[in-house]
């Protein structure tokens, strides 16, 4: 942040704000030839432009570093581990989250954990909470999916990744899952941003559909304040005029946020396209542009789904998906996890 001071800025304004920077835990210098100039070099997610505005002696100030400063590779320069469980996420790995969209009964989720588990996969998503566009759809099984695909995922030796659509739902979720969920109608929930931030798992946060990269690292700043640094974005596609595909899947979110960001980044291409045929594609896509991961919809018997059956691949599908990767990873320097 630089800050423009006033030619005559009085001694003692120049003291006072010294001291509030101060107490922010800044560190700044001031910069004399010509107009006095007061360069801030951190913490400056702490203070806005209009807070120095407001100031006396204060003429203007500018942003010289993005906003969302935690978020940022300037101030994280490593992509950070993040540990579920036992298991590692890093940036040597291409890591494959699979389940279906939302847990429907102890059968359907039992046998797909274990039939994705022989696949080498050791991430099983579902949904318990379903954040549902309709009233009156499949709003999922609430803490009794929970136990379900806790039960499921330990039986095949696998980690749990579950959404939570509201901030009072955080504790029992996080009590049953490896990595917690925001979805993409909850981005912009600070609330709930900041219930996620201030528990220990690591959180999966979904791109809001009509977010720009900025609003997406902005509300990943949320977590990241509260003192959890294991966030793991994910593009999940957005809205456009395009009726083609459900959404339009940004693959070029993927390498901006390589570029601006040390943070992990995934593709989930089912909610993405919304159809089962462009998932391979889009999968490889995501890969070779980039990506640590991906977040993706199975289910064994895709017609009769609760929810999000048209873009849920079945399990040869899936294999023929997992081998495809396995033959562009090296390419990218990326082992499939
Ligand atoms: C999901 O992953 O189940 C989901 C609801 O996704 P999104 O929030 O991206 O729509
Ligand atoms: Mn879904």
């Amino acid at each position: 942040m630089i800050v423009v001071l006033k030619k005559d800025i009085s001694k003692a304004d120049l003291q006072k704000l010294q001291e509030k920077l101060r107490a922010y835990g800044c560190h700044f210098q001031i910069h004399e030839n010509g107009e006095p100039i007061l360069r801030i070099q951190n913490r400056q997610h702490l203070l806005s432009k209009d807070f120095f505005l407001s100031q006396p002696g204060v003429q203007d100030a500018f942003r010289i570093t993005p906003a969302y400063e935690l978020a940022s590779r300037k101030t994280g320069k490593e992509q950070p581990a993040i540990l579920a469980g036992n298991i590692r996420i890093d940036p040597d790995h291409f890591t494959v989250i699979a389940g279906p969209c939302a847990v429907e009964s102890e059968e359907q989720i039992t046998g797909i954990a274990q039939r994705l588990s022989q696949t080498g996969i050791r991430f099983l998503r579902g949904g318990a909470f379903k954040p549902r566009t309709s009233p009156y759809a499949f709003q999922g099984l609430g803490v009794e999916g929970l136990q379900l695909l806790r039960k499921a995922a330990d039986a095949s030796g696998m980690k749990v990744v579950t959404e939570a659509v509201s901030s009072s739902d955080v504790p029992v979720v996080s009590e049953y899952a490896d990595i917690l969920q925001i979805g993409t109608r909850n981005m912009q929930n600070f609330r709930l941003l900041k219930t996620a931030g201030k528990q220990i798992k690591p959180v999966l946060l979904k791109r809001g559909m009509n977010a720009t990269v900025e609003e997406f690292l902005l509300a990943a700043e949320y977590i990241l304040q509260e003192g959890n640094h294991q966030v793991i974005l994910c593009e999940r596609g957005i809205r456009t005029f395009e009726t083609a595909t459900r959404n339009t899947l940004d693959i070029s979110a993927v390498p901006v946020i390589k570029q601006i960001s040390h943070l992990p980044i995934f593709v989930d291409p089912s909610h993405a396209s919304g159809k089962r045929s462009l998932i391979l594609p889009l999968s490889r896509a995501a890969l070779a542009a980039g990506a640590d991961g991906l977040l993706i919809e199975v289910h064994h018997q895709a017609e009769t789904a609760k929810s999000d059956g048209p873009q849920s691949i079945d399990f040869s599908a899936f294999d023929e998906l997992m081998a495809a990767l396995k033959t562009i990873a090296p390419a990218v320097s990326k082992r499939i996890l």
